[in-house]
């Protein structure tokens, strides 16, 4: 395993709507378990391809704060259902470092998706996690937590990251 750099926001590779994975090859396999590697040393919850500039749909999640560790990998992921529930999170991303807003999302999503051995699953998610799928479901769309935000913070935090981005380059 090893680990991937993760692109920084803005990046036309993040605005993409990325394309269904076909069969699950050793290269979907490998690319979950660098996802794992890059998402848990950053450290994170959740990280989606395109984020390591493949532009594919796969997602990788971990929710679980103290314990034993859930490692999630699901290809083609897709929220067959949402409650009318809505809730708030502080919500915050590996391709936006630093910054942190709240978004309104539906609480509780059923979602669908293939693992890395074909088969299908089917889960109900509740809380940190149903934020998080959606979340990451949402990067496999081109979308950011911040296109939830009025322009005006949506402008400021591109231009941090611009910056961040110019200083990085420079190192
Ligand atoms: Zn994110």
């Amino acid at each position: 395993m090893t680990t991937r750099p993760i692109l920084i926001h803005p990046d036309p590779r993040l605005k993409k709507v990325c394309d269904p994975v076909g069969e699950i090859t050793t290269e979907v396999r490998r690319l979950a378990e660098d996802m794992l590697e890059t998402m848990y040393e950053a450290p994170g919850i959740g990280l989606a391809a395109p984020q390591v500039g493949v532009t594919k749909r796969l997602i990788v999640m971990d929710c679980i704060k103290e314990g034993e560790p859930e490692p999630m990998a699901l290809v083609n992921p897709e929220i067959i259902w949402s409650s009318e529930d809505l809730t708030v999170y502080e919500e915050g991303c590996l391709s936006i470092p630093d910054q942190y807003a709240e978004v309104k999302r539906p609480a509780e999503v059923q979602v669908r998706w293939t693992d890395l051995e074909g088969a299908v699953q089917e889960r109900h998610f509740t809380g940190l996690w149903a934020t998080c799928v959606q979340h990451e479901i949402d990067h496999l769309d081109g979308r950011l937590f911040i296109d939830y935000l009025g322009p005006l913070k949506r402008q400021m935090i591109t231009r941090k990251m611009e910056k961040l981005k110019r200083e990085r380059a420079r190192e």
